[in-house]
């Protein structure tokens, strides 16, 4: 059975038409990549199923008891506190229990190679160090279903290639559902492509579906 089913879901920021009809599933331990270009409705969606925005209809339905950890285009990540304080804040407020809150987020830190920096304060952070700093505030409650905004669009290839490699360790039992408007990005780790354009999905499949129905440089230049 799916984790998160979608169906008909539309938003409407007013006038504007932000998600249109959007439905699609997520299968347990898969990962799915939102592509779009600016404007697609990729946060609008996300936040949605984070829980953030309510949809203006439509429904949104997630079928295990698995909690959700999500990182948002741009983390607040408040300057003046140090990572670890930082991450016992975000665990306190996922709900870790009081006992285990100190454990579980030195060893998220660690996960996400930022032991060595738990006790410097985060307005010191490198745009990488800073972006896995918001992904481990997405896992510290060791969450079944991550959403993540635009996890590596802000980063330099290296940063690109940590926070891959860091996602592709959690994918063997977590359902990843993360948005790019970068083509090459989602071909490293997906098992479904979902393609937003003006708030509707216009193309939906796996890798090797979508390439065979589309040669890769006309996909290329309508979603980059
Ligand atoms: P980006 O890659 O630029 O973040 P996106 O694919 O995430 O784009 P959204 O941010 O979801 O797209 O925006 C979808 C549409 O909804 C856009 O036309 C945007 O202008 C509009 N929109 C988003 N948030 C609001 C808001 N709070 N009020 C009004 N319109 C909004």
């Amino acid at each position: 059975m799916s984790i998160l089913e979608i169906s008909n879901l539309t938003k409407r920021y007013g006038e504007e038409l932000a998600v249109k009809d959007l439905s699609f599933s997520l299968e347990q331990r898969t990962s799915t990549a939102l592509i779009g270009p600016n404007g697609a409705g990729k946060t609008t969606t996300l936040s949605i199923l984070a829980g953030l925005l309510k949809q203006t209809s439509g429904s949104v339905q997630l079928n295990y008891e698995s909690g959700i950890g999500f990182l948002p285009q741009h983390p607040q990540l408040f300057p003046w506190l140090t990572a670890l304080e930082f991450l016992e804040m975000a665990a306190r407020l996922s709900g870790v229990r009081a006992k285990d809150v100190r454990r579980q987020s030195i060893k998220t830190l660690e996960m996400v190679g930022l032991g060595s920096a738990a006790n410097k304060k985060t307005g010191a952070f490198s745009g990488g160090m800073k972006q896995r700093l918001g992904l481990a505030q997405a896992i510290v409650h060791q969450p079944k279903l991550l959403l993540l905004d635009e996890p590596v669009s802000a980063l330099d290839p290296a940063g690109r290639r940590e926070i891959m490699d860091l996602l592709k360790s959690l994918q063997h039992d977590t359902t990843i559902l993360y948005s790019t408007h970068i083509l090459n990005d989602a071909e490293e780790m997906t098992d479904q492509l979902l393609f937003l354009q003006h708030g509707r999905l216009v193309e939906q499949g796996s890798l090797a579906e979508v390439k065979e129905r589309y040669a890769e440089p006309s996909i290329r230049i309508r979603f980059q």
